[in-house]
């Protein structure tokens, strides 16, 4: 093929066709916008039968169609990837309201946007593709929760607590300001699972999950040890206060009734608490403390508090 039938091909509306058949072809809309916010184009998006932003047209301007802030983000955006001639990508989250109604939820996009060489006038342009990343995001954000919280009780995992233990005996030893553990074990759970059925004692789990919680304070971080076992980090407390805060959560145990189906059932907690030394070498020496006291507490008849 020769150059100028080369030309007149890239020219000719046959071809102007044929661009617009790939663009709207285009899974993920794509803007042109010029450094003044206008939008001077709106392509591709085929991955939605309708326009998934149908406040953003062409011949408008970002400002008419975006709430300022978010406008003002943009064009700030717009102007620092035609200052520096170069790709910029940026994450970022749509209300539902802005969206077209197919979508049901807040929906979360990749901003890729990268400068036009020229664009007809002396203002320069962008194009600027929107992909959507909803369900990267909303999967990501699943294993991050299921990575930190138990999944029956929902309250913080094992892993996470030696996490923040980690961390609180960092600072202990930086600021030494003390800290104390609870260990909480409910009684004879295993009565529970046989008298209730598994259910019950899953019900059971949940139930005490936000009794403890709630009988804690504000600044107590609770997770779930292990089976039918709790543990609590006290921070900024020293042991007479935590014993205080053991008999109130241990009284919580004792009052609450958890109903399943027509059934009513009761337990009782055994407590074991200890309080960090400056001689401990590592977290794990004040979490064996508690976990002897919870052993004492369970010999001297269940249903106790005992601070080491
Ligand atoms: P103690 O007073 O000495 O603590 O007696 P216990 O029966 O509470 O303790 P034991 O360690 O003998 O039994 C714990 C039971 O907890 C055994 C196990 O089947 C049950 N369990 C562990 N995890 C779960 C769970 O997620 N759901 C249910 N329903 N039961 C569980
Ligand atoms: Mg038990
Ligand atoms: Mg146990």
């Amino acid at each position: 093929m020769k150059d100028t039938q080369y030309t007149e091909d890239f020219t000719s509306d046959y071809f102007k066709e044929v661009l617009t058949i790939f663009f709207d072809a285009l899974p993920d809309p794509i803007f042109v916008i010029n450094q003044n916010g206008l939008i001077l184009s709106v392509l591709g998006g085929s991955s939605h039968k309708v326009n998934c932003f149908p406040n953003v047209r062409e011949s408008q301007y970002l400002h008419d169609t975006l709430p300022l802030e978010v406008a003002d983000k943009c064009l700030h955006t717009i102007n620092k990837a035609i200052e520096d001639e170069s790709l910029i990508c940026i994450d970022y989250e749509v209300e539902k309201k802005y969206l077209s109604p197919e979508f049901c939820s807040n929906q979360f996009y990749q901003g890729r946007i990268f400068p036009l060489k020229q664009y007809k006038s002396d203002l320069r342009a962008v194009l600027w593709i929107a992909i959507n990343t909803t369900e990267k995001v909303l999967f990501t954000k699943k294993l991050n929760e299921l990575a930190i919280n138990d999944e029956l009780t929902g309250i913080n995992n094992r892993r996470y607590f030696n996490e923040v233990m980690k961390r609180t005996f960092d600072m202990f030893q930086r600021d030494k300001v003390s800290f104390c553990i609870l260990m909480l074990d409910i009684d004879f759970f295993k009565k529970v699972n046989d008298s209730y059925g598994h259910d019950g004692g899953d019900a059971l789990l949940k139930s005490l999950a936000c009794t403890l919680k709630e009988s804690l304070r504000d600044i107590d971080f609770l997770a779930r040890y292990g089976g039918e076992e709790f543990i609590a980090l006290l921070p900024n407390t020293e042991k007479s206060d935590a014993f205080i805060v053991a008999q109130r959560v241990r009284l919580a145990v004792e009052k609450s009734i958890v109903q399943h189906g027509t059934q009513k059932i009761r337990v009782t907690m055994s407590i074991g608490g200890g309080e960090i030394s400056p001689g401990d070498k590592d977290y794990e020496s004040v979490i064996k403390r508690a976990d002897v006291a919870l052993y004492e507490a369970k010999n001297s008849g269940r249903n106790k508090v005992v601070i080491a």
